[in-house]
């Protein structure tokens, strides 16, 4: 196993991957870089981190680097990185979005490059929110390509095994689509409504009377502007596709109320909720 591990991004993500790294893995130096000083201040004095570095430059005889920074800031970094790190590291991601970025980075870095995505994570954001059991039950799909070293993937793979996580592969497009649609189009409806009742308040500030249902929907339009921001432009065909047809749906819900037409608005209310229920 690592015996070195690079962190790029010591936020939530990359805090929870360096606390449950070093209880899986005894023994294991982590090395933080992020450009934010305060982010690195914080890691070190949480022990989440052994050594910070703002500078990609000072890393040397890592085994394993875990790109975990806002996905949008994956090129440059992979680019710096090229620079610095010896054909034996293997570099992986925790990124939102795969696709394209997946082949880009791979691109750059060679075929030590192991794309891949933990289904785990919350609205929250920082250091200082960390949870060494984040991943502990969850899903992580890895999205190698064709070109993928084959002995590197299963590193990766094995590591997040050792995490608690349920490994799975998946195409890195297909991996945009889904979670475009699970996954983005929620986020972007979350904001949206958010928006809509910053514009629906008139003399009554609405957000004075928040119902449990306003809570629970809207809880995930508390997560980071800067990460969202990057997802939805990184994987932009997919999240204006599904937010295409989500206007969709809505316009059918907004015909069927309007024309008061009962029978059907039931129908439509009843196979959603049905849909919902399965999940539980
Ligand atoms: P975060 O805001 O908590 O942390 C991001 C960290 O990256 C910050 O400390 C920031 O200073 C640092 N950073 C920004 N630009 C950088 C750069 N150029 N070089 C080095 N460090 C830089 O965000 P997070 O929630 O930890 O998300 C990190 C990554 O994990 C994102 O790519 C996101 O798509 C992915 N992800 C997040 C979740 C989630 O629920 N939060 C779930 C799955 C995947």
């Amino acid at each position: 196993m690592f015996k070195r591990v690079a962190i790029v991004g010591v936020g939530f993500m990359g805090g929870s991957f360096a606390l449950a790294l070093r209880e899986a893995v005894k023994g294991v130096e982590i090395l933080g870089v992020d450009i934010n000083p305060k982010a690195l201040e914080k890691a070190l004095d949480l022990k989440v981190i052994d050594r910070a570095y703002e500078r990609l430059d000072d890393l040397e005889n890592v085994g394993l680097v875990v790109l975990a920074s806002p996905v949008r800031t994956f090129y440059n970094i992979a680019k710096s990185l090229k620079q610095v790190l010896d054909d034996q590291t293997i570099v992986t991601d925790m990124g939102s979005v795969k696709g394209k970025l997946v082949y880009e980075l791979e691109n750059i870095l060679g075929k030590k490059f192991v794309g891949g995505h933990p289904i785990a994570g919350t609205e929250k954001s920082g250091v200082e929110n960390s949870r060494k059991d984040l991943f502990k039950g969850k899903r992580f799909i890895l999205t190698p390509t064709p070109n993928t070293d084959q002995e590197a993937k299963r590193k990766v793979s094995e590591l997040w095994s050792l995490l608690g996580s349920y490994v799975e592969e998946m195409d890195p497009y297909v991996h945009d689509y889904v979670f475009g649609c699970v996954s983005h189009l929620p986020h972007a409806v979350a904001f949206a409504l958010i928006d809509a009742l910053i514009n629906l308040k008139k003399d009554v500030d609405l957000f004075k009377y928040p119902g449990a249902g306003f809570r629970d929907f809207t809880r995930i339009a508390a997560s980071d502007p800067i990460m969202w921001r990057d997802i939805f432009l990184e994987n932009k065909e997919n999240v204006l596709t599904a937010i295409d047809v989500y206007i969709s749906s809505l316009q059918k819900l907004v015909d069927l109320i309007r024309e008061g037409r009962e029978e059907e608005l039931t129908s439509y209310l009843k196979e959603a909720r049905e849909h919902r229920l399965r999940l539980e």
